[in-house]
Parts: structure tokens; C-alpha cells; sequence
């Protein structure tokens, strides 16, 4: 078994590599898509899973879909992956069919702030990518459940 650190660390090389580079964002979409297997129950990926994802569409806060991408293996191209354009919050909410649950991971504003900054000030990527991997999981997202009923 590999402990989570493992598998963080080999999802961030998968999504580098799906990407071509490294930085903070793709890490916080790797993690997002980790949280999302977790919670949903179908770690490495499910043909269930659909994501719904609102994001600057540019980069560095895009980068967040291919780490998204690269975990849950929900793609444009499969269209399990649909983007809203959003000049305000970062979402996810992810879903499995036939299934009743919904997750929502919002990335806490704070830190988008952060980051933001400290690239503008010329943090290397990569090493940002590194400290977000190792952020405690409350410090980057807020994370909300639902469970909705079927009309009857
Ligand atoms: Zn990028």
C-alpha cells in the first residue's frame, strides 16, 4: 500500500507530465481530484464521475483542470468535465451518476490571494507547487456536502 504522501506525490508527476510543467495550481486541482475519489469512494478514477469546474480561464488559475484532469481522468474530451468561466470563486462540485452525492471543494480565496502574489513576486513554481502539496487539506479548500432527494 502506499501511504497518501506516495500517491500525492506520483498524481502531481502524472499531472506534470499531462501539463508540462509544474506549479500550485496543478496541485491544488491534483488535490482537489484526490479529495473527490476519496469522499465519492473511487480512488484512480470511475467512469461515474462527472465535474463541473468554475475557473479564471487563465493561466495560472486554468492550470487547476489538468491536475483535475489527470486524477479523476474526467476530460474535456470525455465530457465529464464541464468549465464555467468565473471571474469570482474557484469550484468543483463533483458528482457520481446515479448517485445522490455531491461534492463541492472551494478553494479559499486567501490563498488564491497568496499565490497569486508570491508568483508575481517570483517564487519559483515549482517550489509553491511543493508547499501546496503539503498544506494541511482546511488550509486550501472548504469543503461542502449534498445529499439530494429524489422528487417522488
Ligand atoms: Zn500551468
Amino acid at each position: 500500500m502506499l501511504s497518501g504522501r506516495e500517491v500525492l506525490v506520483s498524481d502531481i508527476k502524472r499531472a506534470e507530465e499531462l501539463h508540462g510543467h509544474l506549479g500550485p495550481f496543478l496541485v491544488i486541482g491534483v488535490r482537489m481530484g484526490e479529495i473527490a475519489g476519496r469522499f465519492l469512494n473511487v480512488e484512480g478514477g470511475n467512469s461515474g464521475m462527472r465535474v463541473m469546474v468554475r475557473v479564471p480561464l487563465v493561466t495560472p488559475f486554468s492550470c487547476i483542470l489538468d491536475g483535475i484532469q489527470a486524477v479523476t481522468r474526467c476530460t474535456v474530451g470525455n465530457r465529464r468535465l464541464k468549465i464555467r468561466n468565473s471571474d469570482g470563486p474557484i469550484m468543483a462540485v463533483f458528482k457520481l451518476k446515479g448517485c445522490d452525492k455531491t461534492l463541492r471543494v472551494l478553494v479559499r480565496p486567501q490563498l488564491i490571494e497568496v499565490l497569486r502574489k508570491r508568483l508575481m513576486d517570483g517564487d519559483p513554481n515549482e517550489e509553491l507547487a511543493w508547499e501546496v502539496a503539503s498544506m494541511p487539506e482546511e488550509t486550501l479548500f472548504e469543503l461542502s456536502f449534498s445529499l439530494k432527494r429524489k422528487k417522488e
